[in-house]
């Protein structure tokens, strides 16, 4: 395919951390090019709501979310390419970029491909996923109005939605390894007080069971194992860096797989950046992925014209 332009800054993912390195980008005069894989907003998009954004007293709609981010984009004629990234050339001048669509170089390349949901790799779950396993409450809560569920995860995200489940499922499981929530205090105040959540502490799923759809789970809680009925399984137990593309690249990354950055998000390659929830940090949450994405557009913008 051939190659016509060498942007000043590739952008792998238009979730918060890309799409404002492409606002800062735009904004400072560099050539940016967004490759997303399917709509601009990142993960923020399958959320039902973002309440803890500055500027949105209400909350808004994780689609909505997207939606603004796409606008203001647009309104900065700031390119989107819409192609899944297969290959990465990081060393070197020239870096490449190669997707299903198309193939594209730049001067700097920066990595904002966000996080994939954990699987918990047990019998069932692959076979039934899409009839009754799910890892979006946002987009299949729907699918679940007065049906028996087990939320999977103490995390924020298990705790987030089961509050936005309760508003479709008769019954919840929230079913935890521990005896203790990971997730925010006011989050885990928000499920207490919800009637159809019962919370099964110290219990793992070992199975899921079902012909056409799920129709039981296979538990084990305090070490006894039992059948639980369900009509689906929501899981969210934890998630990891999504950058299949970076296989034998030789990026500094953690035991997680998470790339290392210094605080202008410069990772251990010369011109490559990384932002948002695929670098190791302390907080993953939009305004941080935000945050990321301007500092490394305006340190891009340094490296390029200033030194
Ligand atoms: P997380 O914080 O890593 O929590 C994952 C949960 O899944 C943990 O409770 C973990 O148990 C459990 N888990 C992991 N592997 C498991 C397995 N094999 N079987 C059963 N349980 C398993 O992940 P997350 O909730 O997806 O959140 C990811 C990041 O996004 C976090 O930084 C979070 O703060 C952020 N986030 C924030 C919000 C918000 O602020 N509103 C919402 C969503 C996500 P243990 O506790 O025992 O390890």
């Amino acid at each position: 395919m051939a190659v016509n332009k060498v942007y000043d800054m590739l952008i792998i993912g238009g979730g918060p951390a890309g799409a404002v390195a492409a606002l800062y980008g735009t904004r400072a005069g560099l050539s940016v090019l967004v490759i997303e894989k399917m709509m601009l907003g990142g993960e923020i998009t399958s959320t039902a709501r973002l309440d803890n954004y500055p500027g949105f007293p209400d909350g808004v709609g994780g689609s909505e979310f997207g939606t603004l981010l796409e606008k203001q984009l647009a309104n900065l004629e700031a390119p989107v390419h819409i192609g899944d990234i297969e290959t990465v050339k990081l060393e070197g001048d020239l870096k490449k970029v190669s997707c299903s669509s198309g193939e594209f170089e730049g001067k700097t390349v920066l990595i904002a491909s966000g996080t994939l949901p954990n699987l918990l790799g047990i019998d069932g779950e692959l076979e039934l996923r899409g009839r009754g396993v799910s890892y979006c409450a946002t987009c299949d809560a729907a699918f679940f109005r007065g049906k028996t569920i087990v939320v999977v995860g103490g995390g924020d995200a298990a705790l987030e939605e089961t509050v936005f489940l309760s508003r479709f499922a008769e019954k919840i499981y929230l079913v935890h390894r521990r005896d203790k929530f990971r997730g925010g205090s006011w989050l885990q105040d928000k499920v207490q007080k919800l009637p159809m959540v019962e919370v099964l502490w110290n219990t793992t799923v070992s199975k899921i069971n079902g012909d056409k759809k799920v129709s039981s789970l296979q538990i084990r809680q305090n070490g006894q194992e039992r059948s639980l009925e369900v009509d689906g399984i929501f899981i969210y137990a934890g998630r990891q860096p999504n950058v299949p593309f970076l296989a034998g690249a030789a990026l500094e990354r953690d035991e997680h797989g998470y790339i290392l950055t210094n605080d202008k998000m410069e990772t251990s390659i010369k011109g490559v950046y990384a932002a948002g929830d695929v670098r190791r940090k302390f907080l993953r949450q939009v305004i941080t992925a935000a945050a990321d994405g301007a500092i490394a557009a305006t340190a891009v913008s340094q490296y390029l014209y200033t030194y």
